[in-house]
C-alpha cells in the first residue's frame, strides 16, 4: 500500500488522504468496541463486511436521490469518500423500542413505536454521546433549524428505504444511527449522508425467528459476530466472493 496521509483515526475506522482534494479514503477495521470503547475486541473479516454492506445502503440509497459521502469501493477494506464537515451529531431513528429507549422508558425491547422516531446524541465519547434536545443544537450552533428540518427528513427516507430492503430479506430494521456531513460549493453548504451504513450502527432481527444480526451479538455476548454480518450480507447478496469461497482440488475432465 502507498504511504498515505493519515486524517483521523475512529473505533472502527481510519481516514486517509484521499487521491484528489476534497477526497478521502475510509479504511474499515476489524476493531470492534462497546459501551464507548470499554469492551473491546477484533473480529476478523468485520471491515470487510461492513465496507461491503456500508457500500450496498449508501449507492441503493443515492439511487432513490439520498445525497451522500459515497464515491466508490476501492478494495475489501477501502472506499473512497468525498470529505464532509461532519455535524457532531449522531442521528437515531427508531421504529422499535430497543437499547437505551428501552432501557429509559422501561419499555420491552421489540415493542413497536407508533411512528419513527429521531432523536440525536451530542458526538462526544468522553461525556459518552449524551442525548440532547433539538433546542440545544440550535442553541449551541452545531446545526440551524433548515439543517435540522433537512436531516429529520433524510433520516426518514433512509429509514423507509432502508426498513423496505431489510424487510426483502427477512430483517426487521429496529433502529439504526447515521451521521451528516457539510459539504461547500461557495457560500452555498449542502448536507450529506457520511461515515457508514452497517450492523455496527444499526438493530436487525431476523423476522421469523428474532434472531439479532448486529453489534448487539457482540455487546451481549449471543455468538459470533462475523457469522452474524455475513448472513445479512449474504441476504442482500453482497457477499465478497472470497468469504464464501471453499478451496477446491482441481477435477479431472474426461
Ligand atoms: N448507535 C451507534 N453508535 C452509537 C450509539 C448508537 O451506531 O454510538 C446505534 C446502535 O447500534 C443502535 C441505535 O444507534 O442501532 C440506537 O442505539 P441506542 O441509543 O439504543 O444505544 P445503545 O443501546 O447502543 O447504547
Amino acid at each position: 500500500m502507498a504511504r498515505r496521509k493519515l486524517v483521523y483515526e475512529g473505533k472502527a475506522k481510519i481516514l486517509y488522504e484521499g487521491p484528489e482534494p476534497g477526497t478521502l479514503v475510509q479504511y474499515f477495521k476489524d476493531d470492534a468496541t462497546a459501551f464507548n470503547a470499554e469492551k473491546k475486541a477484533v473480529i476478523e473479516g468485520k471491515g470487510v463486511l461492513n465496507n461491503r454492506l456500508s457500500e450496498y445502503f449508501m449507492t441503493g440509497l443515492q439511487s432513490i436521490g439520498i445525497p451522500t459521502h459515497f464515491i466508490k469501493r476501492i478494495n475489501m477494506r477501502e472506499q473512497l469518500i468525498r470529505q464532509v464537515e461532519i455535524i457532531p451529531l449522531e442521528v437515531i431513528v427508531r421504529n422499535f423500542a430497543a437499547g437505551s429507549m428501552a432501557k429509559r422508558l422501561g419499555m420491552e425491547e421489540g415493542t413497536p413505536l407508533p411512528r419513527p422516531i429521531v432523536e440525536f446524541s451530542y458526538k462526544d465519547d468522553k461525556l459518552g454521546d449524551p442525548l440532547v434536545p433539538e433546542e440545544y443544537i440550535i442553541a449551541f450552533g452545531w446545526a440551524s433549524q433548515q439543517d435540522m428540518d433537512d436531516i429529520v427528513s433524510l433520516a426518514l427516507r433512509v429509514n423507509d428505504w432502508m426498513s423496505g430492503v431489510m424487510y426483502g430479506v427477512g430483517i426487521k430494521l429496529i433502529d439504526f444511527k447515521i451521521e451528516v456531513g457539510r459539504i461547500y460549493d461557495g457560500d452555498f453548504a449542502r448536507l450529506l449522508l457520511a461515515d457508514e451504513i452497517s450492523p455496527d450502527s444499526c438493530r436487525l432481527w431476523d423476522i421469523e425467528t428474532g434472531r439479532k444480526l448486529d453489534k448487539d451479538v457482540f455487546r451481549r455476548d449471543l455468538g459470533d459476530l462475523a457469522d452474524a454480518y455475513t448472513e445479512v450480507a449474504r441476504r442482500l447478496g453482497v457477499l465478497p466472493t472470497n468469504v464464501t469461497h471453499t478451496p477446491t482440488k482441481p477435477t479431472l475432465i474426461n
